[in-house]
């Protein structure tokens, strides 16, 4: 990802830096301090991210036959919550420090230790003369603490499936609960609801009360009955949305991987009972084809499935996708075999069937439903740090310099082609300025005829502009372009007739 030697913070404070200076990405409300969670996609932002899920559209619903998209109201009413378990079991515990105030999940505060080791936790005690706070860390705690911390970390190097956050999540509850910022001592755990209220109509009591939606899924179930009714599927089938989910995250941090507002890529894929297992398999395999058809670097991906204690007492299986990001390896997707779980509880809490009737096999069943479930910004971020690259490049003297590429795969990449006069006379506007109206009817293309020929490149490799197409003095005379790749910077002389059938046949729209 880096260049060597650059540490993985510095990578990351590089990456949001540049995703501001170049509009990718912007801070919510910034011009009032921001709001702690969100965030806003510039002009480049968009393009890519919009790149991302048409990208994951493509391969679960048009080059499928079997999975058809719907796109429910973000607002939904309140008995889907209490019917899913989100109401009364969507929650994370939450600690506050009583010295400095910060707030944490307190779940991982303890993976912090497990982490991080005790290192904090002595410095604290050494310069707070205070020895009563150093006996506290008693031997016993001190070896079931150390005995983990191995584990997990022989877990995390292996990259194997035996399940770093598990053995987390065994820490001993006796581990010293102290802030990690200021060693301050902490509450206990409090259960907090991550749904965000609100109310439907003017009057604000309990009956007119609900919640944005927490993820796009329980949508989709509670349209199960619509969908096969209205013709189109038939089991195996599944249902896909793209929408924005929203959560109140205890801790929102790491840029966009833990936001307050974000977007979910969902599938339910329903399928007999008895073939779930199957479907799971299926599922898992395509969606590793799709990372890796987008570039996704193999040694930064890796697919966990869980260990049997870790699953929800209704799942069959669930893998999760993880990407190495600079902060550490986090999950990008959940794929779940959910059995019937979610279809059962709606059926009794709607009073509804929700049952299937298969009219060749005239057998009635409740589904079984596989649950692909991505994130859309945490796959953009996952993209962006892919991409992110520190090489050397001549300058217009030959003289090599640092430059800063983005090496998105040309499908993802914001903008596919730029389009460049060499110099602002004779002639040569007008010619770059026909040939980029061409491409723009079919790419997202840019033109830009300022500064040196140079400079423009580095500001098109920045932005991770696969090609660049110059028109020169020699395209007045024969009509030929020159076309500048980013990765590999060699610049190839072609035909401006035919240039933007090959260039689209290059970027693949
Ligand atoms: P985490 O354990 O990281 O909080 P989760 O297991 O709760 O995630 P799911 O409920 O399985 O996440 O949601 C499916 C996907 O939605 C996640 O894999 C992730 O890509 C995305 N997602 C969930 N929470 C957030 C968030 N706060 N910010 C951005 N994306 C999120």
């Amino acid at each position: 990802m880096a260049k060597e030697g650059a540490s993985n913070t510095d990578t990351m404070e590089k990456l949001v830096s540049l995703c501001k200076r170049r509009g990718f990405i912007f801070q919510s409300s910034e011009i009032y301090n921001g709001l702690n969670g969100c965030w806003d996609y510039g002009p480049l932002g968009v393009e890519l991210k919009r790149n991302v899920k048409e990208a994951w559209y493509q391969a679960v619903v048009r080059d499928r036959d079997d999975v058809v998209p719907i796109d429910c109201s973000i607002l939904m009413n309140r008995r889907v919550w209490q019917a899913s378990g989100h109401e009364k079991c969507f929650t994370d515990p939450m600690v506050d420090c009583k010295g400095c105030q910060k707030r944490y999940r307190a779940d991982k505060v303890r993976m912090h230790y497990l982490l991080a080791g005790a290192e904090v936790l002595w410095k604290h005690a050494y310069e707070g003369d205070d020895p009563a706070d150093f006996d506290k860390i008693s031997k016993s705690v001190r070896k079931s603490y150390d005995h983990l911390r191995n584990q997990h970390k022989a877990a995390l190097d292996s990259g194997a499936a035996a399940d770093a956050d598990y053995l987390v999540s065994q820490a001993p509850a006796g581990l010293p609960r102290i802030c990690p910022e200021c060693g301050g001592e902490l509450t206990e755990a409090r259960l907090f609801n991550l749904m965000f209220k609100t109310y439907v109509g003017p009057a604000e009591d309990s009956a007119t009360m609900t919640y944005l939606r927490p993820e796009t899924a329980q949508g989709i179930f509670a349209n199960f009955k619509n969908v096969c009714d209205s013709g189109r599927v038939r089991i195996p089938f599944g249902i896909a949305q793209i929408g924005k989910a929203f959560r109140n995250e205890i801790t929102p941090r790491n840029f966009t991987f833990r936001s307050r507002e974000f977007e979910q890529m969902e599938i339910e894929f329903f399928c007999k009972p008895g073939t779930d297992m199957e479907w799971y398999a299926h599922w898992v395999g395509e969606r590793k084809k799709w990372y890796a058809a987008l570039g996704m670097r193999e040694e930064n991906l890796r697919f966990r499935e869980h260990a049997k204690e870790e699953l929800a007492h209704y799942a069959r299986g669930c893998t999760d996708v993880e990407y190495k990001f600079p902060f550490g390896w986090g999950e990008l997707e959940g794929i779940a075999n959910r059995t019937d779980f979610d279809l059962k509880a709606h059926g009794e809490a709607a009073g509804r069937d929700l049952s299937y009737f298969d009219d060749e096999t005239k057998e009635r069943f409740i589904p079984y439903v596989i649950e692909p479930s991505a994130g859309a910004d945490r796959s953009t971020l996952a993209f962006l740090c892919d991409a992110y690259h520190e090489d050397m490049a001549p300058d217009e003297k030959g003289q090599m310099q640092p430059r800063v590429v983005l090496r998105f795969h040309p499908r993802l990449a914001p903008t596919k082609v730029a389009v460049f006069p060499l110099v602002r006379k004779d002639g040569m506007p007008e010619k770059a300025e026909a040939i980029f109206r061409a491409l723009k009817k079919h790419m997202s293309a840019f033109y830009d005829e300022k500064g040196a020929v140079g400079r423009r490149y580095r500001r098109q490799d920045e932005a991770g502009t696969p090609y660049c197409l110059t028109v020169d003095g020699q395209t007045l005379q024969d009509d030929t372009v020159t076309l500048r790749d980013r990765d590999t910077m060699t610049q190839t002389r072609l035909p401006a007739a035919g240039i933007v059938q090959y260039i689209r046949d290059k970027v693949g729209v």
